[in-house]
This record gives structure tokens, sequence and C-alpha cells, in this order.
């Protein structure tokens, strides 16, 4: 697969006003190929591609046609799981077996979004004999998805399995950092027989392309996953159009282990959740609240357990944690490091930059503990997408609670108790898009996943998926074909 064109109405061409771009491998620091990159002009082709598919072959196609091409695309797919994980891994550093699993899921995503396809409805609107009403949902229009570096297949995979189910075009901008598998998903819909333009793809900066496509007057939608900095600025950009918005950012996440829970499970779910991507998701347990009578317990656990966690190159399928995905991401989380000694959180394990054999200039840092962290400190605030896991002691639901809530995020949450009447009560007064109870990290195409506060808008996966990318169109029909003259007394 070569890397070197744009995917812009079917075709894969070189771009106008961006270039080719040499694209890290996180494990060596080095490049290991040249990505095409598309600036202004590029996304302007893009989205005349999409406008045009939109307004001819996607727009007239029977519901029935598109939810056959998803399938077709997901049959593909999955042919294709181990070729997109070994170059997803490869440009993002995350370890081969996660990119396995996670990619692996992925044809079950696109065939349930397939199967949506066809079974989008309105209802019918009781009325007076003299009118019929009734609604339909209609396709949003030409949708940009902006995707981020951590998860690129995922995130695309999430937003475009319910744009094409809805009726929608879209232009893809992957992130910068990690765009290569995003263009390998080019061939696949160019193999699945996808008329030209319904799908574009073009890697881009956020500053130029992915701003242009957010203010593009011909784009009526724009999904978004990254952080909530980034999302506040494509509210400015965009507000001249008032097109949709829907966004997925940042969390972090509380983990709480309440004494009468099943400790060993609980740690298994919470170490695996600390350090899964690297510290790279949004959904990872950051925050592991433990209740006070096992809190030493807890604590001496996950100094034995990053003591195990294999760091190294990421393609090698016996390695856990590969390395940061770039060396921003690398500097950040250093820097996040000594902020959480600084304010004297306890370090019990990791804490430094990492060096595996042959790899020295990798963006590699150690599995990390902060124990005794305290509310309010900005190891415990703030999103550091990092191999880091802050651990705070807490007496009783009330103050558990009060801990989970207080920070600006929502999007994920866990518990383990082993009363099942505590489970509803405190699952019930988190501020959560999602919450998990004696599990952590359960998420499927069935379930709808998505933040509250300063975590997003809207919901990706389940049925509420399309909500996003449908507008209710209602029509009043009458049944008489007559109007009263309004000035005839
Ligand atoms: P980011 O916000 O820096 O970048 C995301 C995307 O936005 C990239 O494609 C980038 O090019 C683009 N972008 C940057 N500036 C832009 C601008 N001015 N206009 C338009 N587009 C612009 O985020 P990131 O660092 O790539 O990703 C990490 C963040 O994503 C974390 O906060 C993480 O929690 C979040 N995330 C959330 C979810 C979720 O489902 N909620 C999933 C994965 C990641």
């Amino acid at each position: 697969m070569q890397f070197d064109r744009l995917y812009i109405g079917g075709e894969w061409v070189k771009p106008i006003d961006g270039g080719l771009r040499p694209s890290t491998d996180p494990s060596t620091g080095r490049p290991w190929g040249d990505v095409a990159y598309g600036g202004r002009a590029d996304v302007d082709r893009a989205v005349a591609a999409a406008r045009e598919a939109f307004a001819g072959p996607w727009r007239k196609m029977a519901p029935w046609e598109r939810a056959a091409l998803l399938r077709k695309f997901a049959d593909l797919y999955a042919t294709r799981v181990e070729a997109l994980a070994q170059i997803e891994s490869r440009d993002n550093g995350r370890a081969i077996r996660e990119s396995r699993g996670d990619i692996g899921l992925h044809p079950q995503y696109w065939q349930w979004f397939a199967s949506l396809a066809d079974k989008l409805s309105g209802r019918t609107i009781p009325m007076d004999d003299s009118v019929h009403a009734f609604t339909s949902r209609v396709p949003v229009g030409v949708v940009g998805t902006i995707t981020p570096w951590n998860v690129p297949l995922m995130a695309a995979t999430w937003k475009l399995g319910p744009a094409l189910a809805a009726g929608c075009t879209v232009v893809l901008k992957p992130a910068e950092q990690t765009p290569a598998s995003s263009l390998a998903l080019g061939e696949i819909f160019q193999e699945a027989g996808f008329p030209a333009g319904v799908v574009n793809i073009v890697p881009g900066d956020g500053a130029t392309a992915g701003a242009h496509l957010v203010a593009h007057a011909d784009v009526d939608k724009i999904a978004f996953t990254g952080e909530g900095a980034t999302a506040k600025t494509i509210l400015k950009t965009g507000a001249d159009t008032l097109k949709r918005f829907s966004f997925e950012l940042g969390g972090k996440a509380p983990h709480i282990i309440f004494a009468d829970a099943d400790v060993e499970q609980a740690v298994n779910a919470a170490t695996g959740s600390a350090w899964a991507l690297c510290g790279q998701s949004c959904a990872l347990g950051s925050r592991v609240l433990v209740e006070s009578p096992i809190y030493d317990r807890v604590v001496e656990a996950f100094r034995e357990r990053a003591g195990r966690v294999r760091v190294g190159n990421p393609l090698d399928p016996a390695t856990h944690m590969g390395p940061q995905a770039h060396a921003e991401q690398l500097a950040k989380t250093l820097d996040y490091i000594e902020l959480g000694k600084a304010a004297g959180a306890n370090l019990i394990a990791g804490g430094s930059r990492l060096a595996p054999s042959g790899m020295e200039n990798g963006y590699f840092v150690e599995p990390t503990v902060f124990a005794d962290v305290a509310p309010g400190m900005r190891i415990e605030q703030e999103e550091i997408f990092g191999p880091v896991a802050a651990i705070i002691p807490f007496d009783g639901e009330e103050e558990a609670i009060a801990i989970a809530n207080g920070t600006r995020y929502g999007l994920t949450a866990g518990l383990w108790t082993g009363d099942v009447g505590r489970a509803h009560r405190v699952a019930n007064r988190i501020d959560a898009g999602m919450v998990w109870v004696n599990t952590f990290r359960y998420i499927r195409w069935s379930t709808p996943y998505g933040g509250v506060k300063q975590s997003g808008w809207g919901r990706e996966n389940g049925i509420e998926a399309l909500d996003s990318y449908l507008e209710t169109r209602t029509t009043v029909i009458s049944t008489t074909g007559t109007f009263a003259d309004p000035f005839a007394n």
C-alpha cells in the first residue's frame, strides 16, 4: 500500500497545495515513510466531490443498497485486519496485541451500522381529518470528520459508519501525526464499490486543512474527536456557518474500588486500563479511587503490576505497552510526572523515560503510579494522556462521588462493589456518559458512547449514533386541497 496520494472523488490524487511528509515511527523516533497531506485546495476538492456524491448517486440510492455496500465493506475490512493493525501500530506505536484486538472488532461495528441503514423511519402524527402529517429522517448532508492520533481507525469507524448509514457523504481528515491507516481505508471503499466522492480522505494539519474543513460553507456537519481546547476553537471557526457539531473529547475517568469489591478483579481492570494504549485513551481509568480499608493492598498491587508490564517494540506480540505516539506527547507526560512529584504525590513506580535496546530514541515512558494523590492536584484534574495512574484514598460513598465528579470531564467511570444496591446508588450519581460496574472499558457497537460536561456533545455507537447525522423533516399534506381565502371578509 502506498500512502503518497489523497483519496478524493474515488481516485488517488496528488495533493494540490499539500505535499508529502515523513511519518514518524514513535518507537525509533525516525521516519518510516512519506505520507500525502492536503491543503485548503485539496479540502475544497474533497468537499466538492462529497457534495456531488450527496446530490447524486448516494442520495438516490435505496437504503438497502447502501446497507449492502456497507456490509461488503465490513467483509473486506475483516480480511485486512492484520494489515491495518500493522500499519496503525507502526504509525502510532500502539502495541500490536492491542491494535489487533481493537481493529479486529471493527468489522462488527461496520455490520451493525450497515444493519441500521435501512431501518430509519419517521412517525405519523395524529391530526384532524384535514391533514396527514408525518416525519422523515433525512441525512444532514456533507460531513467533515476530524480524528485524533491515538485511535485513528476506531475514530473513523465510529464516525463514517453512522454517517454513511444515515445517507451522508464524508471528508475524513485524520490527525497529522498518524494518517496512514486512515488512508488505507480508501482502498477498501474503492474495492467495495462505493460511488465516487461518498468517502474522501485528506490527511492534513489541523490549523490549515482542519480549520478550512470546519469553516467550509458547503460542509453541513463536523464530527470531531480530540481535545476540548481544539473543540472550542472549532466551534468558533465554524460559527459563521451554523453547521452541526458532535464532539468526543477528553476524559479523566474515576475508577472507584470499594472495600466490599472483589479486589483482585478490580486491580486487574484498574491496572490494565491505566496503561492500555500507553495511557493514550479518553476512556482510561486514570484516577483510581480506593476505599481506605483496602488502600495499602491496592497500592501494593499497582506497584507489583507496574514491574510486570513489558514495554518495548510495539510490533512484537509479547509487548504490553509501546511508546507514546509522538514527541510532544512524550514531553507532556514527563512534564506531568514532574508536576505530580512537585505537588507531593507519592511516586511508587516508574516516572522516567525508557530507552529499550535498539530503540533508544523512541518515545517510551515507564508505567507510572502516584499514590496519595489529593483531589485538586493537577495530575488529578487534567488529562495527561500518558501511562500515569493517580491513586486517591477515600472513605465512604459520599466522598467517592464527590471526588469522582470533581473534574470538568464526564466521559467514562467505573466502580467495583459487591453490593448491588450501592452499584445502582453510586452509578446513578456519577457525572459520566458511560458507567461500568464490576468491569471496565467494555465498549461495543451497540452501546452508546459519549461524554457529559466538557467531555463532549452527542453519542457514538448504539442506535443513538445516527441521531447527529440526521435531521427530522416534518411533512404536512392537506387531505382536501382547500385553503381559505384570507381576505374573503
Ligand atoms: P487534537 O484536538 O489535538 O487533534 C484532533 C484532530 O483535530 C486532529 O486531526 C487535528 O489535526 C485536528 N485539529 C487540530 N486543530 C484544529 C483546528 N484548529 N481546526 C480543525 N481541526 C483541528 O487531539 P489529539 O491530541 O489528536 O487527540 C487526543 C485527544 O482526543 C484527547 O483529549 C482524548 O481524550 C481525545 N479522544 C477522545 C475520544 C472520545 O471518544 N471521547 C477518543 C479518542 C481521543
